[in-house]
């Protein structure tokens, strides 16, 4: 892989690799880009096939966090690291706290959380090395209703944007996926007055928790979900589940879920949605609710402030689809544009040398 003619094209600032004898640790941070602030992103442990494999799988992480935190109004950039092993096998406190000091000879410019197969216990190992790590246990807490919350305000925006009309009691709804999202997601809509919710999941246990505590939702096979007929199509599973086949056969004129990298192309599918008149809520834009929650630990946290951080993403979805509508582009690249514009407008801002 050329990598550097890779981290050209898309701007990447550092490219970092760490090993630690002791533990076997084999690991890669990646700083995107740090015009907003430190670079924030989660640790995520994988198998790799080879090493080109993480390298490409941390360049395009650490990306999708810079326009994520910058959509997010938060004021950080994009970073991500990733270790390379079986994760049942080498998780130890050893290992992290290995980690950890890798994390801390960033000096400030990368702060790590938790991702895929890592967990805030595991965090806690990485904090006794290291200050830069957020998502720690007894501090921000499970960010699955956050993020929950943010879809819910999504949905607002995007019934708004589409009808007029944001009363959700008025339009129904599919939920795919009820895991910590999903069901947080399905609460929410309940208790504002939705009449009529449909739901998959293709885990027994998931979907015998939804049937005891919300009765009256209605369960539908996996292959089902995307031709429910309804209004609103939330994506709260897997990624890549907006493609070819799907698309044509859902009924929702708005899709708004919190599950990442929904669009299995980013530029056909976005493009595919707006020809067909649905409204696409932008993954990384509505579902920001975790990064925000774990952003107010730098900060000292406070739930009422962070609450109503989340309820901006309903802004910032209306400014989004404002500039697709004027820009005559698709969503997601609207979405792209709003983040670029906010790192270019900071940037311009702070030119200037001010000493504090
Ligand atoms: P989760 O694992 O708790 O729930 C996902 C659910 O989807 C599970 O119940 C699983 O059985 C179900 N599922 C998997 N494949 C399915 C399929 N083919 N059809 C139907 N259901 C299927 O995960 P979560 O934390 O709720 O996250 C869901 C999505 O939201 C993920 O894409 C995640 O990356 C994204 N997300 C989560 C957060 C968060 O705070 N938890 C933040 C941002 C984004």
């Amino acid at each position: 892989m050329e990598k550097f003619k890779y981290m050209e094209k898309y701007g990447f600032e550092q490219l970092v690799f760490f090993h630690d004898k002791s533990t076997g640790l084999k690991g890669i941070t990646c700083i995107h880009d740090t015009t907003l602030g430190p670079s924030l992103g989660g640790t995520r442990i994988w198998h790799y096939e080879n090493e080109d494999d993480a390298i490409l799988d941390v360049l395009r992480l650490a990306r999708g966090m810079t326009y994520k935190n910058a959509a997010a109004g938060l004021n950080l950039g994009g970073g991500k690291s990733v270790i390379i092993g079986d994760a049942s096998k080498i998780k130890s406190e050893a290992l992290f706290r290995a980690f950890g000091r890798f994390v801390q000879s960033l000096n400030g410019r990368y702060i790590t959380a938790e991702d895929v197969n890592t967990t805030t216990k595991d965090m806690d190992f990485v904090h006794m090395e290291t200050d830069h790590v957020v998502g720690l246990e007894g501090r921000s807490g499970d960010p699955s209703p956050v993020t929950a919350l943010g879809g819910f305000h999504g949905i607002r925006a995007s019934l708004k944007y589409k009808f007029n009309n944001e009363d959700i009691d008025k339009y129904s709804y599919a939920i795919q996926g009820v895991g910590k999202t999903g069901q947080y997601l399905m609460g929410y809509l309940f208790e504002a007055g939705a009449k009529k919710i449909y739901f998959t999941d293709i885990n027994e246990k998931r979907i015998n928790e939804v049937k005891e505590t919300y009765p009256q939702a209605i369960y539908v096979k996996p292959e089902e979900i995307y031709a429910c007929d309804v209004d609103v199509f939330a994506p709260c599973a897997l990624g890549a589940v907006l493609n070819d086949k799907t698309i044509p056969t859902i009924k929702a004129r708005v899709i708004a879920g919190v599950a990442n990298n929904v669009l299995a192309d980013e530029t056909k599918h976005s493009k595919m949605l707006k020809d067909l008149d649905i409204l696409y809520a932008p993954d990384f834009v509505i579902n920001a609710g975790g990064v925000i929650n774990v952003y107010h630990e730098l900060h000292g946290y406070v739930r009422e402030v962070v609450m109503k951080d989340v309820e901006k993403i309903y802004d910032r979805l209306m400014q989004i689809y404002q500039i697709a509508k004027e820009q005559n582009v698709d969503n997601q690249k609207a979405a792209n544009l709003f983040a670029e514009q906010r790192i270019k407008d900071i940037h311009n801002v702070r030119f200037n040398y001010i000493p504090r």
